[in-house]
């Protein structure tokens, strides 16, 4: 049910604006007012007044229960904003790990019948990476799951991630989300948008959560916003029934609260945003206690290509000159060659990219051999290693080498490289098709929107060109400029006589028309 008459009139220019006209909404002396308005504006997530201006977000009615499609207009509305994040990272191979541990565990969701076919359709099950070394996740209403790349630097297998992917899934599955905004009450979207955006950014930066913490009213938002003890319980039971059917060692569950126990003792020095948000209680230890078979065996030691992946996230985080140096210098150690092969392939994996980074490539070409020793017969390994060769190549722009370092595979990461690459070369023309293919399978895909975009300029085909850009904005929710883009294609094929672009020009009207509306809606939103 949408329910105009309780929206705010909308949001225009500027951060002030929103709070007067919060004002006239709200009783005085409510908790969060102010301070979600001010979250709004001191969020690190970039909300320049332009930016908040196009939070619009729906209407979620007075109390009862949201519906998924509201819940979903919410979730969009808040990862509109954070795909404008700075922090926000497309990496192709972490997310294609992600997603296939993400996959799996929906795919589980659904054969056990906790993913109802309703909210599979109407909710996205979409992963967005976060350039974070802080270890987080989170789950975002819609169906949206949040991943900081300092979860996956210190999880020590596949099974660990796992199991915080199948506890967010839960609560997700579970409908807890939609419980915590209903509890809103009477709040708007818009305000709970702000909160879900404050408290996100509270957790990144420790900073930030304390100047925010001022009478302790960052404390109200978020408890506000937490799972109850129960959720959390139920979360973790739903979870850990996903791991096995989804083909993962339920034992991750055991690895990973180990992990987050551990952290507690040292004191939460705020590098675990996600201890806060789901407290480690001892009912939660002793009920996995439980559910642990006596005498099952601890988690199958991680694979090679998890160690690699785990020390790309590491050294994508921005570790720092320090770190990275010290990461180059770890296998001409001598105590390197004594240890276990995970640790040699991620310590190698991670010299080879901070090097690439240091622009040491005098490191790069003396590791890179020693990686793809380490990488031995495990082909996945081995593809993460001929992925590094070329990406690093690429970044010493030497497009030849990265060329023959691709592997031929089809998947993503493939693709967007070897369409860089061949940008670089000059013969991208051969990508375009590829590239076609994959939208048109993936139309949320921005980044190779993006880079279809590029490809249709190199090859002389600007309204092309500028129809993928509009459709990569499109895809990020960013309506408003992609009907800028499209508009910007009308005016450039009124000026055109080529009998081709008759039919670019005819799909951009068709597209122009349906994002306009999509736009509309939006605005209505509000
Ligand atoms: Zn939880």
């Amino acid at each position: 049910m949408w329910n105009r008459s309780s929206t705010p009139s909308g949001l225009s220019d500027s951060g002030s604006t929103i709070v007067q006209k919060n004002k006239q909404k709200w009783p005085p002396g409510h908790a969060v007012k102010a301070l979600a308005a001010s979250f709004l504006i001191a969020t690190s997530w970039a909300l320049t007044p332009s930016a908040a201006a196009q939070v619009s977000l729906p209407t979620l009615g007075d109390g009862g229960d949201i519906t998924t499609s509201a819940e979903r207009r919410l979730g969009d509305g808040i990862i509109r904003q954070l795909y404008r994040d700075p922090d926000y990272i497309d990496d192709p191979m972490l997310m294609e790990y992600v997603q296939s541990l993400w996959q799996a565990l929906l795919a589980a969701a659904r054969e056990r019948g906790e993913l109802s076919p309703e909210l599979d359709e109407r909710f996205a099950w979409e992963v967005l990476l976060g350039r974070d070394r802080t270890v987080n996740a989170f789950a975002l209403p819609g169906g949206y799951l949040g991943v900081h790349l300092g979860l996956i630097g210190v999880v020590g297998n596949r099974d660990e991630l796992a199991s915080v992917l199948a506890h967010e899934l839960s609560h997700v599955t579970q409908r807890h989300i939609s419980r915590l905004i209903a509890q809103q009450g009477r709040q708007t979207p818009l305000m709970i948008g702000a909160m879900i955006l404050g408290a996100l950014a509270a957790s990144k930066s420790p900073d930030a959560a304390q100047a925010l913490a001022i009478g302790g009213q960052a404390l109200v938002v978020q408890n506000q916003l937490n799972f109850s003890r129960d959720m959390e319980r139920e979360a973790d039971r739903v979870g850990h029934g996903l791991m096995a059917p989804a083909g993962f060692a339920p034992q991750g569950f055991v690895g990973m609260f180990e992990k987050l126990q551990q952290a507690n003792r040292i004191n939460d020095n705020g590098s675990w945003p996600y201890l806060r948000s789901h407290p480690l209680t001892t009912q939660r230890m002793a009920d996995m206690q439980m559910r642990q078979l006596p005498g099952s065996a601890r988690a199958p030691a991680p694979t090679l290509e998890h160690a690699m992946l785990s020390a790309r996230a590491r050294v994508l985080g921005r570790p720092g000159v320090d770190l990275l140096r010290q990461w180059v210098a770890e296998p001409q150690g001598t105590a390197f060659a004594a240890l276990v092969p995970e640790r040699q392939a991620g310590g190698l994996y991670a010299a080879v990219l901070a090097a690439s980074q240091l622009r040491d490539e005098a490191a790069v070409r003396a590791l890179l051999p020693r990686l793809r020793e380490a990488a031995g017969k495990e082909a996945a390994a081995q593809r993460q290693a001929r992925l590094l060769a070329a990406e690093v190549a690429l970044a010493a722009g030497d497009a030849a080498t990265a060329l023959r370092e691709l592997p031929s595979g089809e998947g993503r990461p493939e693709l967007l490289l070897r369409t860089q690459v061949r940008l670089r070369l000059g013969s991208a023309a051969e990508m375009a098709g590829p590239l076609q293919t994959w939208v048109a399978l993936h139309p949320r895909d921005a980044g190779a929107w993006q880079l279809l975009a590029g490809v249709w300029q190199a090859q002389g085909q600007p309204l092309r060109a500028v129809r993928a850009e509009a459709e990569a904005h499109a895809a990020r929710y960013d309506y408003a400029a992609a009907v800028d883009r499209f508009k910007a294609g009308q005016d450039l094929a009124r000026g055109s006589r080529a009998p081709a672009d008759h039919v670019e020009a005819s799909i951009i009207d068709t597209r122009l028309r349906a994002v306009e509306s999509l736009l509309r809606e939006q605005a209505a939103e509000r």
